[in-house]
């Protein structure tokens, strides 16, 4: 039923900005991390006489998104006031941008933008059963980055693997921690279904705080709207929230007509030529880049990982640098993917819930032993099963020196054939029957003394080197 409508998709994201101070005054950004209402001024509180400057690092940090996703960064801009009551903002106004943002276009996910700006974020409501309803204002002036999509989504995993680009992307560049649960990035989804070319009403969700959460309310207002269109109904425009423990949406509020915020150009700020400013130039900009996720993935792949190896190194950046560093130490390109695949299946979860793992990851010892761990495999040296419980020890610190421990446990594959002929002879007196049933051609058998002689020689052994002797000595 719900197939019939092509669903349709338009995204709004507000990201905090990971700056020092807040987005107009030398309060400190640290929301999270104070006591309700210290990190506040007479700028963010809206005092009369109280004039905003603008905040230089924030704008950089927005023109680098800019510059990552491939938009139009402004030459001209300025900040606008957009008017509302709120009663977490006591100016009585937001300071926006409104016909000149930073950024418009760019492409994220395949997902075409339309526009990025900044904005100041509100202060934080807090519910109270005895208070009431109480304000702390430390989060009131953020730097608050808002990215706009064009209506060009058409399904919920494309939403949700938008949103998860777009939290890598300001992760990479460090803009942002972008932790949805901490409200440092916060969800809104414009959605519509229709039958034809021309978009159908559209219903905006908010309060979504996990991607999962976005996935679900997409789904969930395709499969409503889809069902009042076919029983004769229409949609509203209004705005929803998501229910996240109803798994549903729930109407908050109509929407009569489009808001007036009556915008206008922030007199007590300065408008902004980009050009003029040397930290905004092109040149500047494209050099602070970091290798970007999707560039990271072409790079991986190109070296022959599997495409779930690249993701998983791409995704997990500590997990990605560390599998650099060890490939850089590494003897032989062609190893990478022997290592990728330690890293990425046997690193990853012996690393998993230590709380220490970005200096464990970061511990030369630990990168130059996993290199030469590899390098003892790739020339047969040493068994997978030993690589992986030197790696262990390794991570847990209880092994130094991988090639010395390898040597002193006697975990090196021995090499010895006079060792190997000597240890299969052993074998074969002691199991005289065993031998009689081989003879006699019941060669499953085989396997059984293959197993003594690599108990006896503790693995180290190429397996075939024991095997031929076997079969040799037996006849
Ligand atoms: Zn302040
Ligand atoms: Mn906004």
């Amino acid at each position: 039923m719900s197939t019939a409508y092509t669903l349709t998709v338009g995204m709004e994201v507000h990201v905090e900005l990971k700056t020092k101070t807040k987005m107009f005054c030398g309060c400190a950004n640290d929301p999270d991390g104070s006591a309700p209402n210290a990190t506040i001024c007479p700028v963010c509180m809206a005092h009369p006489g109280s004039l905003p400057v603008i905040n230089k690092e924030a704008v950089r940090q927005v023109l680098r998104v800019g510059k990552a996703v491939g938009g139009r960064l402004a030459d001209y801009t300025e900040f606008d006031r957009k008017n509302y009551f709120y009663p977490d903002l006591p100016k009585g106004y937001q300071i926006s941008q409104y016909e000149f943002p930073l950024v418009t276009g760019g492409e994220l996910a395949g997902v075409q933008l339309t526009r990025i700006h900044l904005e100041e974020d509100t202060a934080s409501s807090v519910h109270d059963s005895t208070l009431g309803t109480l304000i702390d204002y430390n989060r009131g002036g953020v730097p608050l980055m808002e990215l706009v999509t064009e209506p060009v989504i058409h399904s919920a995993e494309e939403a949700g693997k938008f949103g998860r680009e777009l939290q890598l992307l300001m992760r990479y560049l460090g803009a942002s921690d972008a932790d949805m649960e901490k409200g440092h990035m916060r969800l809104e989804a414009n959605i519509s279904i229709s039958r034809n070319e021309r978009l159908g009403t559209k219903v905006e969700v908010k309060n979504i705080n996990s991607f999962r959460a976005m996935e679900k309310a997409i789904q969930f207002e395709h499969a409503r709207q889809s069902a009042l269109l076919d029983a004769g109904g229409e949609v509203q425009q209004e705005t929803r929230g998501w229910d996240d423990g109803a798994q549903k949406t729930f109407s908050q509020r109509q929407k009569e007509g489009s808001a007036d915020y009556r915008y206008f150009p922030d007199p007590d700020l300065p408008p902004l030529m980009l050009s003029d400013i040397p930290e905004f130039s092109d040149e500047v900009l494209t050099a602070s880049l970091p290798e970007l996720p999707a560039a990271r993935s072409v790079r991986y792949q190109i070296a022959g990982l599997s495409s779930s190896d690249a993701e998983t190194l791409v995704k997990d950046p500590e997990l990605g640098d560390y599998f650099d560093a060890v490939t850089r130490a590494t003897r032989i390109q062609s190893f990478k993917k022997t290592a990728a695949n330690y890293v990425v299946n046997d690193v990853a979860s012996m690393t998993r819930d230590i709380s220490n793992r970005y200096s464990i990851l970061k511990d030369k010892n630990v990168i130059s032993n996993f290199s030469k761990m590899v390098e003892l495999l790739e020339d047969k040296k040493i068994s997978s099963r030993s690589a992986k419980d030197m790696l262990l020890g390794l991570i847990q610190g209880t092994i130094i020196d991988i090639p010395q421990h390898a040597k002193e446990q006697g975990l090196l594959v021995v090499e010895d054939l006079e060792l190997v002929a000597r240890t299969v002879s052993t074998i074969i007196q002691n199991n005289a029957k065993v031998v009689d049933e081989i003879r006699s051609g019941k060669t499953s058998a085989l396997e059984f003394l293959f197993g003594q002689g690599m108990k006896e020689l503790r693995g180290a052994v190429n397996p075939q080197a024991l095997r031929d002797e076997l079969k040799r000595q037996i006849g």
